[in-house]
């Protein structure tokens, strides 16, 4: 199956200070990783994001600003957010590549991998932050919403996409599904942020303590985001595609080894009609870890894994969260 891999030069052109997280290296890891693999790789350049489509996510206000902000120099939009001039072009660029990998994967059979930087999941309607300035994956579903199609996000950075959630947080057409280290950064994520309105039970949150093991994280992902996934039938799979609640990461405190991710991809495969899912590269801090997850996401959604034995039981403090969060999400959905 074919991989289609979107990115943009610009996503080099964005630079942040030096010892800053989020660098260019994490891109060209990634992407020296997967095209190193045994994947069947085509690449693709990120067009500029539609200024009509971005305007839904962001305000027109807040999109200037950024825009001025970068061409005239840049510097910090807040401690962690850092732009030069070519953010702004990076961030264009970002932002359109899910659309594109939508109109791609109309057209041709595969799977399609987005990497590129800014990182875009914590991007606010009129607000930057946490090392994002337009909301790529917000965007995306905008683009799928508008055509009437079903969307489910899945975001298993370890980080919770407070700009998604409430990007969407009253909107029934969206799902959006996080699975995430809680207390952290930023600070929302809890059981009980469900959505809003017509939307209350569209916004699913899996919080989960720092030091939860790889084996109580997989059973929680299994128990709670598959059955609800697969209950709402989404035409179409975003991830919010993070690397840092791998092991090794050196932001996140949980415990994913690679080949999980290649599992949870896997499974995304199989509640979405065939060419349906999109990874978008959202943060993930070690360069070994990155490229080794990426090629395992590819691995699980393109079919190439061994069928992985589920762990059932969630231990230690996390098992007192999930029962939380089983008794807010079962006010919604139909899980055990
Ligand atoms: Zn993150």
């Amino acid at each position: 199956m074919a991989v289609h891999l979107i990115t943009h030069d610009f996503s080099l052109a964005h630079r942040t200070p030096a010892g800053h997280p989020e660098r260019v290296e994490r891109v060209t890891s990634v992407i020296g990783a997967v095209k190193a693999s045994s994947h069947d790789v085509v690449e693709w350049d990120a067009p500029a994001v539609d200024m009509g489509l971005l305007e839904t996510i962001h305000d027109r206000s807040y999109i200037e600003h950024i825009q001025a902000f970068c061409l005239g120099g840049g510097g910090a939009l807040d401690p962690d957010t850092h732009v030069v001039p070519a953010s702004w072009h990076a961030a264009l660029h970002a932002a359109g590549a899910g659309p594109f990998a939508v109109d791609l994967l109309r057209k041709r059979s595969g799977t399609a991998f987005v990497a590129v930087r800014p990182p875009g999941h914590h991007a606010e309607r009129h607000q930057a932050m946490g090392f994002c300035l337009f909301n790529n994956i917000a965007v995306t579903a905008s683009y799928l919403l508008e055509k009437g199609d079903k969307v489910a996000i899945v975001d298993w950075d370890v980080h919770h996409g407070n700009g998604t959630q409430h990007s969407f947080y009253p909107n029934q057409d969206l799902l959006y599904v996080s699975i995430h280290e809680f207390p952290f950064y930023p600070g929302t994520g809890w059981v009980t942020e469900v959505g809003e309105g017509v939307g209350r039970g569209a916004t699913v949150n899996i919080p989960l303590p720092g030091g939860t093991s790889a084996s109580s994280y997989l059973a929680a992902f299994s128990r709670l985001v598959m059955p609800v996934l697969t209950e709402f039938r989404p035409d179409w799979v975003l991830v919010s595609n993070g690397y840092d609640a791998h092991v090794r990461d050196p932001l996140g405190g949980l415990n994913l080894e690679s080949d999980h991710y290649g599992w949870m991809a896997n499974a995304l495969v199989s509640v979405v009609p065939s060419n349906r899912v999109i990874a978008f590269l959202e943060g993930g801090y070690d360069l070994d870890a990155l490229g080794e997850a990426s090629v395992a996401t590819l691995d699980g959604l393109t079919g190439q894994i061994a069928e992985p034995v589920w762990p059932t039981e969630v231990q230690g403090s996390a098992a007192k969260v999930v029962d939380l969060a089983v008794e807010e999400i079962g006010r919604h959905w139909k899980i055990r």
